[in-house]
């Protein structure tokens, strides 16, 4: 048996004995998470730095803070989360007990990306420890350092033999892709994600696949263009543009291009001084194939900030458009007006986000209703991403299911409808059994098609109490 049969194996096994449905385990489980991040920082600072060039101060930021976060608010919640949630129900069921019992889906095979390795590979696993499933966890090969530290300090804070870490290389993840699992949470590329969902398939597995993609950038020309290039530049510069909410390029009309060319260029000198290649806040692209492959997305584009450049003769190549840039290139390309930028978006595959720089809150409340996508993120970049309340995930082709909070919770368990009728009220039924007549449709009509919520249950109740309550009072006061 290999080895990642073997983690499977003991991980259905674990699972089945009931020792991750204890909110007190899951909870203390969470809390060790917590305890690694901590403890173990100066590792994960040290692994992250290796892999992308990333600062102490900016791995805390953008890989450790946020899980953080995200592991309070399931240490608070969690409680909340796993209870029955009561549902509307009709005259039929109104006096059954009518619910949606969240249950961990089983064994979970979580695949990170190494462009965050830590956010993205840990943070779906909070949700599913927080779900009670099993997870299986494999961090990218490409950022090895960080899998290393993974692999080595993990399991002396989790249980081990409910959240293995697994690692290397393609084939390493292909195999345990031949098993079977209840869910597959799988961050990267569409071109993998495309090969994940496929070996789910074999065995009927649901999957959330956080893909990437072109996500456009538009900017209105009667915005903040000074405050809106900050933002942009931030967004798309941060991890050296490898991150797969940045704005992948720009939408502008053409008369305010050249003063958008020239605020980037003022932030890139502004946070990343006029030696970025010294400067400890700007990363590294991880490695020299992806190196090469963004320097070849140049090839034939006209460079206005950072190479030679002649900005008169802009001009974008083909293959800066062809697929997610995934680097630290920024793309203009003038349209005339918001029209002319939704088609633009349209005639693309579904972005992760849609990002727009508007003072005009009818023009971004457009751009909502005429395109689509995982997110739309208006006047900043990236901070969607912190809100936990919003669901992250992407739509068509940058991705499938979202996660983050209570959406990761829910993304890992089953919804399982519950319905318990009693054993009294036969009489009811009868209406429902044969022979079937007008009359007793009618009444069936009647009864199955009127909803009634919860709060308008709570509201008969007190009702019924204030009614029982007058009765009383007039009874015996005023009679
Ligand atoms: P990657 O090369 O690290 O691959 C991701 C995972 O897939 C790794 O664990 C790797 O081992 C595995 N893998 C690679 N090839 C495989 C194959 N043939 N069969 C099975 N498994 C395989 O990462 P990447 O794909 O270069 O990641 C970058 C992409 O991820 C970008 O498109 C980016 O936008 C996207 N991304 C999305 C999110 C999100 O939350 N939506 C987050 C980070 C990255």
């Amino acid at each position: 048996m290999s080895r990642e049969e073997l983690a499977v194996q003991r991980a259905r096994t674990s699972f089945q004995t009931g020792r991750t449905k204890p909110l007190d385990f899951r909870v203390h489980q969470l809390k060790n998470l917590l305890h690694f991040i901590s403890e173990r920082c100066a590792d994960i600072s040290a692994a992250t730095k290796n892999d992308l060039g990333k600062s102490q101060h900016g791995t805390k930021l953008f890989e450790t803070l946020g899980l953080e976060g995200e592991i309070n608010l399931a240490i608070e919640n969690l409680a909340g989360w796993a209870t029955p949630r009561p549902v509307e129900k009709n005259l039929l069921t109104i006096s059954d007990e009518v619910y949606v019992q969240p249950e961990p889906l089983g064994v979970v095979l979580i695949i990170g990306a190494w462009n965050y390795p830590w956010a993205v590979t840990l943070q779906p696993l909070v949700g599913a420890i927080a779900a009670a499933t099993k997870s299986i966890i494999k961090p990218s090969e490409v950022s090895s350092h960080s899998a290393k530290v993974m692999e080595e300090f993990l399991p002396q804070y989790l249980d081990k033999d409910l959240y293995p870490v697994l690692t290397g290389g393609v084939a390493e993840t292909q195999e345990p892709l031949k098993q079977r699992f209840d869910h597959i949470f799988y961050t990267g590329s569409s071109t993998v994600g495309k090969l994940v969902m496929g070996a789910a398939a074999r065995h009927l597995t649901p999957v959330t696949l956080e893909l990437g993609g072109k996500s456009p950038c538009y900017i209105d020309k009667n915005c903040d263009i000074s405050i809106a290039c900050r933002r942009i530049t931030w967004g798309k510069f941060v991890n050296c543009g490898q991150t797969c909410i940045a704005p992948d390029y720009i939408l502008c009309e053409p008369c305010i291009q050249s003063r958008v060319i020239e605020e980037i260029a003022k932030n890139i000198k502004e946070f990343y001084t006029d030696n970025p290649k010294t400067f400890e806040d700007y990363g590294r692209i991880i490695n020299q194939r992806h190196f090469k492959r963004v320097m070849a997305l140049m090839e034939g584009s006209t460079v206005a900030v950072g190479g030679d450049s002649d900005e008169s003769q802009c001009y974008i190549g083909e293959w800066l458009m062809k697929e997610e840039i995934f680097g630290p290139l920024l793309p203009i390309i003038t349209v005339s007006g918001v029209d002319e930028a939704i088609q633009f978006i349209n005639d693309r595959e579904k972005p992760l986000v849609v990002y727009v720089f508007s003072h005009n809150i009818k023009l971004i409340k457009r751009v909502i209703a005429e395109t689509s996508s995982g997110a739309l993120l208006a006047n900043d970049c990236l901070v969607h991403f912190t809100v936990s309340a919003l669901p992250f995930g992407g739509v068509g082709n940058s991705g499938m299911g979202s996660y983050h909070g209570r959406h990761s919770f829910d993304q890992l368990s089953h919804m399982r409808s519950c319905l318990i009728k009693q054993l009294s009220m036969e009489g009811v039924n009868s209406m429902r059994y044969p022979p079937h007549t007008a009359k007793k449709l009618s009444w069936v009509r009647f009864l199955l098609l009127k909803q009634v919520s919860v709060c308008m249950l709570r509201r008969m109740a007190l009702l019924a109490t204030l009614a029982g309550l007058a009765a009383f009072v007039v009874q015996r006061f005023l009679r």
